[in-house]
């Protein structure tokens, strides 16, 4: 075949494969999903828009809301089906791509799609940020930097990125912190980008406002690079429906706050009894998930798959050997995770 890019040879699919168990702790969701009456009304608004027409070209509507309520530059908004899908606009657009090794893999992956030139600087011993090299090494580009970060949980202080936004700015390049986690650390960076171009910002609708299955997210950037991703990606990319939904859910945050409350003092409570697991090491997190160091990632996966329970394993990526990553759940399916994790035997 010589219709694609010779780049694309050899790029694997994002590392992804579904499996079917009772508890699925495996993709970072919410554990509820959007309340009943929020939903109808979601289907009542849906139900009153016009389906023969295209929506508007780049939800106008929704980004003045969502810039009233985040005052942020209306311009400066871009919303987009899922935070990915702004990662590889912006990635397409980038000369090159820079990021954190270990890190959430889609970055690395878009850039790869892209063809961007694309590097990663490793996290020191205990995931500890090396800000010096990471620094040195970001010298234009793109650099995405989560924090909360994934798939670590950790949150890096305000200081590194005061250090890496002042770096943007020096060296032209875009800082993007991407906080699809930060309604369960209650952090909010954004002010860092008030005056500096340089720094964007990426959220997402899929976690603590549950909706992982209608893809919806958001860039928070300067007008001139929210013009750039707004060029690369297509017209219309919003869909109607997925506007209608927006609109109810930024009418009723409240539940989204619930969501965060609970999966913070669940993830605390899960934390605590995992110390005490005497060959499993849990990391703190900040996020939605735990980081768990077993002996063998995937003796640790098959046992709580045996018991129902799906998680991932994250020992394909570097510095992670012997990890699984558990989504904070419902109560009683932590329960079920905490019996079998304290079950497993080792040979
Ligand atoms: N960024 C990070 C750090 C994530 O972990 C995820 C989802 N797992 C995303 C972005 C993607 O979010 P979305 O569902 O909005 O595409």
């Amino acid at each position: 075949m010589r219709a694609f890019k010779a780049h694309l040879r050899g790029l694997s699919p994002y590392p992804y494969a579904k499996v079917e168990a009772p508890i699925k702790l495996d993709q970072n969701e919410s554990p509820f999903d959007l309340p009943e009456a929020l939903k109808e009304e979601a289907l009542r608004r849906m139900a009153r828009l016009p389906w023969n027409r295209y929506p508007e070209i780049h939800a106008e509507g929704l980004r003045r809301r969502l810039a009233a309520l985040l005052d942020w530059e209306e311009e400066g908004v871009v919303l987009a089906p899922g935070s990915n899908l702004l990662i590889l606009a912006l990635s397409l657009a980038a000369e090159e791509v820079l990021d954190l090794s270990p890190s959430f893999p889609h970055y690395a992956h878009a850039a790869k799609a892209a063809g961007t030139p694309y590097r990663a600087v490793p996290l020191g011993e205990g995931f500890a940020l090396d800000l010096e090299a990471l620094l040195a090494a970001f010298t234009g580009g793109v650099l995405f930097f989560p924090n909360p970060h994934a798939p670590t949980g950790a949150l890096f202080p305000e200081e590194a990125l005061k250090a890496l936004a002042e770096r943007a700015r020096e060296v032209g390049g875009l800082l993007v912190v991407d906080e699809a986690y930060r309604e369960f650390s209650g952090t909010d960076f954004s002010p860092l980008g008030r005056d500096n171009p340089h720094v964007a910002f990426l959220r997402t609708f899929s976690k603590a406002f549950s909706l992982g299955g209608i893809r919806a997210g958001y860039l928070l950037a300067s007008p001139e690079v929210a013009q750039v991703v707004r060029e690369v990606l297509p017209p219309f990319v919003l869909p109607a429906h997925t506007g209608a939904i927006l609109e109810v859910v930024l009418e009723n945050p409240g539940y989204a706050q619930e969501v965060a409350a609970y999966v913070r003092q669940e993830r605390e409570r899960v934390y605590g009894r995992l110390r005490q697991h005497p060959l499993w090491h849990p990391y703190p997190s900040h996020t939605n998930f735990l980081l768990v160091r077993t002996p063998d990632a995937a003796q640790a996966h098959a046992h709580l798959l045996k018991g129902g329970i799906l998680v991932r394993r994250q020992d394909r990526y570097p510095g992670l050997k012997g990890c699984i990553r558990v989504t904070v759940g419902l109560r009683e399916e932590m329960e079920a995770f905490l019996r079998a994790a304290f079950e497993v035997a080792y040979a």
